[in-house]
């Protein structure tokens, strides 16, 4: 049965159980919570969830602090993570990915964001990336990017927003001209994830006339010359991914990169983001949850006037409201979970898949 569930859902599968038998022998218990995650999820979501939450807790909990201090982007990890299936959660199997549905993933990214939420939103939008590539490139374009994506040898970004286009993203300027067999680009993306660290930038640039239906979107692998990067972003916070501007200069991209037809790169970006916003909700959810977990803990260790601070009316109170907050999150949980079970529908699926028409 196990061998049979492991062919249905992918190779991927059987390296998730692998761990989740992992983490049973050793019975280490990645977080102890009387907020219970696994509510509503069915079995094989359990284990996956299981696999997420140990690799959170081993994995990237204990150097979070550091990553985010030192600005360190945590490549070795995130290619661990892509040994689980964490690199390619909800894309085909044929090319590496794990097959998994949009609420597997929503599970996956919540219980990965308690040991590090940076990090797990940075491995969130490269799964977006990788899926937008997966659902309409064409079955070379397909081969070609998707394998090295779905194991992290190669890293992806997605570039959308520029200095004078955010909330408005179909009034984007970057230009791409089509000479002969390539397309030449100009123009900056700003606030790009992973901008300077990923391999791979998933652009959206103007082939035609003002508006959405202008827009394509093609695939920049770095080198291309006329590629550059701005200066890293100061955030506060979020440190272990990078922030950069992404600038082309006549830059010179194959037309075989550009995935889909032109004109269809708005519509691509925007379904990509449709299941960006929930992996991205799930990873605040994941924060919040551990940010809960670490309260309630400090409250039973940390003593004052002679008794754990957990001990006074006020913030027994609080310690008591871990039920009232798992009574709030639950709700959110389950938004999240119609939202990406929407996205994992088969009419959803037929609909990137059936416009797939690659260069
Ligand atoms: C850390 C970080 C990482 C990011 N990573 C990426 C990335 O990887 N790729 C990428 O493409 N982009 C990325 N972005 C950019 C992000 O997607 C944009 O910041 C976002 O689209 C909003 O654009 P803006 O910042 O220009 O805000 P604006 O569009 O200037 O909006 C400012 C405010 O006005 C509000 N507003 C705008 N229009 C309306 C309206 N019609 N009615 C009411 N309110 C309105 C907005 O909600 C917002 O609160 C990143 C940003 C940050 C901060």
């Amino acid at each position: 049965m196990l061998r049979d569930s492991c062919w249905r859902v992918g190779a991927r599968l059987c390296f998730l159980r692998a761990g989740v038998r992992a983490a049973a022998e050793s019975g280490r218990r990645a977080l102890v919570s009387c907020i219970d995650p696994s509510i509503g999820l069915n079995e094989e979501q359990k284990e996956f969830q299981k696999v997420a939450f140990n690799f959170a807790a081993r994995e990237m909990a204990p150097h979070t602090a550091e990553w985010d201090q030192k600005e360190l982007f945590p490549v070795d990890v995130m290619r661990k993570a892509a040994q689980l299936g964490f690199g390619g959660v909800y894309m085909r199997t044929d090319v590496g990915g794990s097959g998994l549905s949009r609420l597997d993933a929503s599970v996956i990214f919540e219980a990965l964001a308690t040991g590090c939420t940076s990090t797990t939103a940075y491995i969130s939008i490269h799964n977006m990336c990788a899926w937008m590539i997966d659902a309409f490139g064409s079955e070379e374009q397909r081969h070609r990017f998707c394998p090295p994506l779905c194991a992290m040898e190669k890293f992806a970004s997605y570039c959308l927003t520029e200095p004078g286009s955010g909330s408005d993203a179909a009034s984007l300027l970057t230009s791409a001209k089509r000479q002969g067999d390539h397309y030449v680009l100009n123009g900056t993306k700003a606030f790009i994830s992973g901008g300077g660290e990923a391999d791979t930038y998933v652009v959206m640039c103007r082939t035609g006339g003002p508006g959405p239906k202008g827009i394509s979107c093609v695939v920049v692998e770095k080198g291309a010359p006329g590629l550059s990067f701005g200066k890293k972003e100061k955030k506060m916070g979020w440190n272990s991914q990078p922030t950069r501007a992404v600038i082309f200069e006549d830059c010179a991209v194959p037309v075989a990169n550009r995935i889909g037809a032109e004109g269809q790169g708005f519509l691509i970006a925007m379904q990509g983001l449709n299941g960006g916003r929930v992996n991205i909700a799930s990873c605040s959810l994941g924060a919040a949850h551990a940010s809960v977990i670490l309260a309630r803990d400090h409250l039973k260790i940390r003593k004052q006037f002679g008794a754990p601070l957990a001990n006074n009316q006020f913030v027994e109170f609080l310690h008591d409201s871990n039920f009232g907050f798992s009574i709030h999150l639950l709700p959110v949980s389950r938004d999240l979970n119609l939202v990406s079970g929407k996205l994992s529908s088969a009419s959803y699926d037929t609909e990137c898949h059936g416009d797939s028409s690659g260069a």
